[in-house]
């Protein structure tokens, strides 16, 4: 008899024990970001473009810390942050989103709040400057999660969006990257190379370059969001999965945030956002378990590649990537920032 309470006893303490060490707050805001995964190498990278990454990458995620630090909240942290890197050359999202088969560049994006579980979407817009900020405008002013092509532009001209010409999205770089593309697929067609990727015969050796963030504010409201110029010469009016809420974006206050980026047709294919809050949720699994069974083993498994970033209700933060590179960077409550490129 004796022995039996003590084991209750023992079993109590345990549980609770393995409960306050998930439970433990380690920060009460914080903010992490990508600019996108892929075949990142040290020995294709010159020290200035690596630097101007860094750079970048800093700028935007200090905007966001500021908002955070200040008391704002992580929807206005998201937002600013992705937007610097919307404005960006570098990444492939807003300015510098790479091309669609004709010529033209088609923007996603998504957001999430992870209080009210409300989402905004939007896919193949082509002359809105901020995707993202549409994404919100969508959530916060419709009725509706997700709207497309023109329609979605009537809608942000309407609720007084700032309207670009498309031409303010091109870039030399990437409308060189799409000839290239095109070269060789015109090479794999004469010699009747029915394998080949529809959209990029080079797929496996792709930078994908999507932005995204995700920020846990000082009132536990986490907020992520997504934005991109989808894969290199897309067609038929693709869309991966960086609009697609559960796959490229998730956020939910009793358990994480999640922004995706890699080869967008597995990301929706295996839920990679949702499953990472589904496995905290009904497993109990911590963050870098969450993340790390999703991406290196579900969506590795299936062929697929890319990474995510997350954060948890509390602070916790991951890079999670199966590429050989992931542009990120996060801050902690102490201003403690981490920039890193490459695999480690
Ligand atoms: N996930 C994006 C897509 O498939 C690409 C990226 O991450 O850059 O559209």
């Amino acid at each position: 008899m004796k022995n039996s309470f003590l084991l209750v006893f023992l079993s109590l303490f345990l549980i609770s024990c393995e409960t306050t060490s998930k439970e433990e707050k380690i920060n009460d805001f914080a903010i992490i970001i990508h600019g996108g995964a892929g075949t990142i190498l040290k020995k294709n990278m010159t020290d200035e473009k690596e630097a101007a990454y860094k750079a970048k990458l800093e700028e935007a995620i200090k905007v966001g810390y500021t908002i955070l630090k200040n008391g704002g909240t992580s929807t206005e942290a998201v937002l600013k942050t992705i937007q610097v890197m919307e404005e960006s050359p570098l990444f492939n999202a807003g300015k510098g989103a790479v091309f669609t088969n004709a010529g033209t560049n088609e923007l996603d994006a998504s957001f999430m709040d992870g209080k009210t579980l409300n989402a905004g979407a939007v896919a193949g817009v082509k002359d809105v400057k901020s995707p993202i900020e549409l994404a919100i405008k969508i959530m916060t002013d419709s009725e509706h999660v997700m709207l497309s092509g023109e329609g979605a532009s009537t809608f942000a001209k309407e609720k007084g969006l700032e309207m670009v010409d498309p031409s303010y999205f091109y870039t030399e770089n990437r409308f060189q990257s799409l000839q290239k593309i095109i070269e060789q697929e015109k090479t794999q067609l004469d010699h009747d190379d029915k394998k080949a990727n529809f959209y990029d015969p080079n797929i496996k050796d792709s930078k994908y370059g999507t932005v995204g963030c995700v920020a846990l504010d000082k009132n536990g409201n986490i907020a992520a969001g997504t934005s991109t110029g989808g894969m290199t010469n897309k067609r038929w009016g693709r869309i991966g999965d960086a609009p697609i809420i559960g796959s490229g974006t998730y956020a939910n206050n009793n358990t994480c945030g999640v922004s995706s980026t890699g080869w967008g047709e597995y990301f929706i294919r295996s839920q990679v956002a949702y499953d990472i809050s589904a496995q905290m949720e009904y497993q109990k699994k911590s963050l870098k378990e969450a993340t790390k069974d999703v991406i290196q083993n579900k969506l590795t498994k299936l062929g697929g590649t890319g990474g995510v970033v997350a954060l948890d209700k509390n602070g916790n933060m991951s890079f999670e990537f199966n590429t050989e590179g992931m542009y990120r960077a996060s801050m902690d409550e102490k201003g403690e920032l981490i920039i890193k490129i490459y695999k480690e």
